[in-house]
């Protein structure tokens, strides 16, 4: 599983440290009625206000391992079983109520006997990402009648219910998916739809409508880093310069969630983090700096020099978080807004940061353990961390 985050954060890398100028956007571009989307899945909130239960929780490394809060706890996947931390009492649980249930991984003869966490990977895409919206988990899968069509289902908290909400598109392979996340009433999804093209999609959630808001041209081309933030939808589109895929081109980009019109933000990435009105980033190419774009006038300005020479950043929407992406890294800076070294938090044996929200950082350490850092500690200088679950010699021991 290391290896596998590994390779997963080294390509998440790779895609970050690219800029774009394919400019091959075609907004609205209507693929089902033809409608206009404004007319209802969007819940107007106020464009910086953050919504739990109804906005995209961008607080991630990869949206593969993201956590999701639903004010009381944390859902997350572990080797295709959903899994709940309870923020109160401090313990892990499986989301599963049944009786007598043996919470088996794999697909039993008797269905009826199926453990309910039990979200097998080649039907219900959650590394994609998964979102928490209107008190239910939502994520992508195999559309239950056409092997080769995606839909989006909805998993009820206590995993008792699944429901096949919307048939979206057809691939012709799950790789071709990139990343998916729920924001404000519309479900939004990145795809590769050939060698050189891909587009991003929108779904109204109520009506099942898609179309397609970006598309982008040239090789690899990809749209990830899907973060939704007010009434927009932030993402990068990439694409490589040539055939070599040596050199990468991309741009951080943003659609209005309501009329679909993309704008471009700022040239280059690495990770990125959006926070009100402005996107912090580090660039790849001038990696000395966390640099600071304010989206109306679209001017970028450095905002810190990168704390030990940082290559990784998220934000929980109040500070940015920032670490140096190697094994010989144990120190995850906490920065203000305005460009101020909150804390250096020191995690033994620190891997990355899954994710987590206002309230606790999930923390994974090199023995493939989690971790769950209370942000009241921020300020202190202490990492003192709760065990969320720890695998000793291939056990999966959960903090229950
Ligand atoms: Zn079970």
């Amino acid at each position: 599983m290391k290896k596998c985050m590994a390779l997963l954060l080294a390509i998440a890398l790779v895609c970050m440290f690219c800029s774009c100028n394919s400019g091959n956007d075609k907004n609205s571009a209507n693929q089902s009625t033809g409608e206009s989307m404004s007319n209802g899945a969007g819940k107007n909130i106020g464009n910086n206000t953050f919504s739990l239960g109804y906005d995209d929780q961008p607080f991630y490394t990869t949206r593969s391992a993201m956590m999701v809060s639903s004010g009381e706890g944390y859902y997350f996947f572990v080797q295709d079983q959903l899994f709940y931390y309870d923020i109160s009492s401090k313990t892990c649980v499986l989301v599963c109520g049944k009786p007598d249930c043996e919470h088996k991984n794999y697909a039993l003869e008797n269905e009826d006997n199926q453990c309910n966490a039990f979200i097998p990977s080649d039907m219900f895409y959650y590394e994609k990402g998964f979102s928490y919206y209107d008190k239910d988990l939502y994520l992508l899968g195999k559309n239950s009648k056409d092997k080769y069509a995606v839909s989006i289902y909805r998993i009820s908290p206590d995993g008792s219910e699944r429901e096949e909400v919307c048939k979206i598109f057809s691939i012709s392979d799950q790789n071709d998916i990139g990343e998916f996340a729920v924001h404000r009433g519309y479900a939004f999804c990145s795809l590769r739809t050939s060698e050189s093209t891909a587009a991003l999609y929108r779904v109204n959630l109520k009506s099942c409508e898609a179309d397609i808001i970006c598309e982008a041209g040239g090789m690899a081309s990809e749209f990830n880093r899907i973060a939704g933030s007010g009434n927009y939808i932030y993402f990068s589109k990439l694409c490589s310069e040539d055939d070599t895929y040596e050199k990468w081109i991309g741009k951080i980009c943003r659609a209005d969630i309501e009329s679909g019109k993309v704008e471009e933000i700022c040239d280059n990435l690495g990770s990125f983090a959006v926070i009100e009105e402005s996107v912090y980033f580090l660039n790849f190419k001038n990696p000395d700096f966390v640099y600071v774009c304010d989206t109306a006038s679209k001017e970028v300005t450095e905002l810190i020099k990168a704390p030990d020479a940082s290559n990784m950043l998220l934000t929980d929407g109040k500070y940015l978080y920032l670490y140096y992406d190697s094994e010989n890294s144990d120190t995850v800076n906490i920065v203000s807004t305005d460009g101020k070294i909150i804390d250096k938090i020191k995690v033994p044996n620190f891997y990355l940061i899954q994710g987590g929200g206002t309230d606790f950082l999930f923390v994974e350490t090199v023995e493939y353990g989690l971790q769950a850092f209370d942000k009241s500690k921020i300020g202190t200088g202490v990492y003192d961390a709760d065990t969320v679950y720890s695998i000793k010699e291939d056990k999966f021991i959960l903090n229950q």
